[in-house]
């Protein structure tokens, strides 16, 4: 799929790498915040951000509805904290370069990699040995052309799918990685 042409018209300029002034964050498993410092030699503290969260987002999070980026966030909060790329005065992501294109592409957190989608779960039916994962539109950006305009159910070619959801089992994979060792984590490098 041609993301790049929808890219470019974007109603406001890669506004899925432009955190909210509220304070939007673009959430990172452990393993990719490594890989993040391996490849640029960036130390944790230039591009982390692990402080706690506003009370809105936290709850924001919290009531988000079940199965939606938000209710997975909120099961990874320790003390309203969760780990974080850091942004710029301006609210885009740090890694967000000066041509507005992100400057660690192919390293990108797997959050930047499934948007502008998501995903549900659905239980396994008799003889199927795992759970299904179904692409959904991510409710957050209604602007967004590509979801607008690329249904997961419609038009969306089986290459890009499976893609997406090897991404989407990515992301859950990360997130029990992340919930036994984000503490140790966070203090063997001083984020706390
Ligand atoms: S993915 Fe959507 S929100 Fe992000 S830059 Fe493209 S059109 Fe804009
Ligand atoms: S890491 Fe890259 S794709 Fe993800 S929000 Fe930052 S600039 Fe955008």
């Amino acid at each position: 799929m041609d993301y790049l042409s929808y890219c470019s018209k974007c109603p406001v300029l890669v506004h899925c790498c432009i955190n909210p002034p509220k304070d939007g964050f673009v959430a990172v498993g452990i393993k990719d915040t490594e890989k993040i410092k391996k490849e640029t030699g960036k130390p944790f503290h230039e591009f982390l951000d692990f402080s706690m969260l506003s009370d809105e987002m936290v709850k924001d999070c919290r009531e988000d509805f079940e199965g939606s980026e938000g209710k997975l966030r909120a099961s990874m909060f320790v003390d309203n904290r969760i780990l974080r790329l850091k942004v710029k005065s301006n609210n885009e992501c740090i890694f967000l370069d000066s041509e507005k294109k992100c400057s660690i592409y192919h390293l990108r957190p797997s959050i930047c990699n499934m948007y502008p989608y998501w995903y549900k779960k659905e239980k396994k039916k008799a003889g199927e040995t795992e759970e299904q994962i179904i692409l959904i539109r991510h409710d957050k950006d209604p602007e967004c052309a590509v979801s607008i305009n690329n249904s997961p159910a419609l038009n969306f070619p089986e290459s890009e799918k499976s893609n997406l959801i090897k991404v989407a089992k990515k992301i859950e994979e990360e997130s029990e990685y992340y919930k036994k060792h984000i503490k140790e984590f966070a203090e063997k490098n001083n984020l706390i």
